[in-house]
């Protein structure tokens, strides 16, 4: 048996002003996609420290090895972080290469995809549906793909036409993407070995739901999920999912999906029958997604509930600028507010910003300098803010020039981790990096939403602070024009019952 295994993974927030160029993605291909670690952790804080999540393999070659089955490894694209929408030619020269090595890759009994799901690009949207729609074209309708998925994808009915399974991680913050591409690549070959022809039944269900009131440890994702394992041990069901979706992408088909594949033809009318009914319960839920912490309703609120506590650190996320999300991430607001505030120590997570940065490693350790500071990739909320600080620290990275170099300027009480390019803090020697430890301070400003595991584990007390930016967490204060209404919550007061939005076949 032989399979092919390829992909091209971003998630896009299309407010953001940022395009991403080719430059901006990592790319492994053949031989060095099935050898690198990286496939199975595609997120540097994929692995909890509590060992919980431990994948079973180290590499795509284990498991290929292991399951008895031939790999022809095409190519796989991963971008660097999440931003805005991929420029066209850098997509379209990444499809192409997939394409062509899928082509010249000779007798192949099925495709494995390793995506994200919130894809867009220029011209195009949905790349996913591009892709899948570009494969299909080559392998024909009885080659059998599979794909993995990160839950906050939001997919289309061509997509759920042209795929015949796919598997979604089941946790956020992500714990399980190795998990998930070994469920994919298991259900496939079980497939192909067994000769199933899996159909899959696929709803899309009119939610915006931002991936902070949708964590899968509390409710009610947690016993949402716990239906679909009840739902996958059924006879004749080859596997459920739930998408959250990425409700920061405004496009037609941005919203919550769920899904239940049926072994064959044969078990599809019970798939559809269970789809509704998961569908259904979904929206059922709508007014409970909340927040799984603290939440606090400004930048000055969290900052004084952080100086008034007890814990020697508290963690405050500014998620209204989040690059994990994809905006731009060089808002200064929180950075102003915490100035203003004359916080007596904090450190800020940081602020990309190339100019900056560049004063910086010019003068030096020691040396202070005045900047007008972030504020230029999102101009929206808020520009350039004008600190002087002194130069505390320099890192610059070795290797493929693709990590950010920072330097650390400290304005007062607060230590500002200057980037020379997008980045985010989301593990501990993220810090120790730009030479600060985050535990031996008051206040650690990250900008992110939830806390990826390790901080999330590490932090004392964690805030997440509803700030403005292209990330806001309101999203009735973003400017939607594309999404299909109505949907929850920018509309409400709608009836809505589930319909099956695919057809199952290949006729989409
Ligand atoms: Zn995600």
């Amino acid at each position: 048996m032989r399979i092919a295994i390829a992909g091209i993974s971003h998630e896009s927030l299309n407010f953001s002003p940022v395009s991403v160029s080719l430059e901006e993605f990592r790319v492994w291909r053949g031989e060095e996609l099935l050898q690198a670690d990286s496939q199975f952790a595609p997120y540097e804080s994929g692995v909890s420290g509590k060992g919980k999540y431990c994948p079973s393999y180290a590499t795509l070659a284990e498991m290929m090895q292991d399951l008895g089955v031939e790999a022809a490894p095409i190519l796989h694209a991963n971008a660097l972080a999440p931003s805005g929408v991929v420029q066209e030619r850098a997509y379209l020269q990444l499809r192409d290469e997939i394409v062509a090595g899928i082509r010249q890759a000779g007798h192949l009994d099925g495709v494995c995809l390793i995506l994200h799901g919130a894809l867009l690009v220029e011209n195009i949207w949905s790349g996913e549906t591009d892709l899948v729609r570009s494969i299909r074209a080559v392998v024909g309708q009885d080659v059998p793909i599979a794909a993995r998925l990160d839950l906050h994808g939001n997919l289309t009915e061509e997509f759920a036409n042209k795929t015949d399974i796919w598997t979604v991680y089941r946790t956020a913050p992500h714990r399980d993407a190795a998990q998930t591409l070994e469920r994919a690549m298991t259900l496939l070959v079980r497939s192909i070995r067994e000769g199933l022809r899996p159909r899959p039944a696929f709803v899309r269900v009119p939610l915006l739901l931002p991936g902070e009131i949708s964590t899968t440890d509390v409710e009610p994702m947690k016993s949402l999920l716990a239906r679909v394992g009840e739902i996958e041990r059924q006879a004749g069901i080859l596997t459920a999912e739930i998408l959250v979706g990425f409700a920061w992408a405004d496009a037609a088909h941005a919203s919550s999906s769920v899904a239940v594949i049926a072994e064959d033809e044969a078990h599809l009318p019970h798939a559809r029958h269970e789809v509704k009914r998961l569908a259904q319960a979904m929206w059922d839920e709508r007014h409970n997604f909340t927040f799984d912490q603290e939440v606090a309703a400004s930048a000055d609120e969290a900052i004084d509930l952080a100086l008034a506590a007890e814990e020697g650190t508290v963690f405050i996320a500014d998620s209204g600028d989040n690059p994990t999300a994809g905006t731009p991430g060089d808002v200064t607001h929180f950075l102003a507010r915490l100035l203003a505030k004359q916080t007596p120590d904090a450190i800020l997570a940081g602020i990309p910003d190339g100019t900056a940065a560049r004063a910086c490693f010019e003068q030096g350790v020691g040396a202070t300098v005045s900047l007008r500071l972030g504020g230029k990739l999102d101009s929206e909320h808020g520009g350039p803010l004008d600190v002087t600080g002194v130069v505390e620290h320099l890192y610059r990275p070795g290797g493929d020039g693709k990590e950010a170099a920072i330097a650390t300027l400290r304005v007062g009480g607060v230590r500002v981790l200057i980037s020379d390019r997008r980045n985010y803090y989301s593990a501990l020697d993220d810090f120790r990096r730009a030479g600060v430890e985050p535990l031996e301070h008051k206040i650690v400003v990250v900008k992110l939403g939830y806390l990826m595991p390790e901080l999330r584990d590490a932090a004392p007390r964690e805030i997440l602070a509803l700030t403005p930016g292209y990330s806001d967490m309101d999203l009735t204060r973003l400017p939607y024009r594309q999404v299909t209404r109505p949907v929850f919550p920018l509309d409400k007061g709608f009836e809505w019952r589930p319909m099956i939005s695919n057809v199952a076949g290949y006729d989409g």
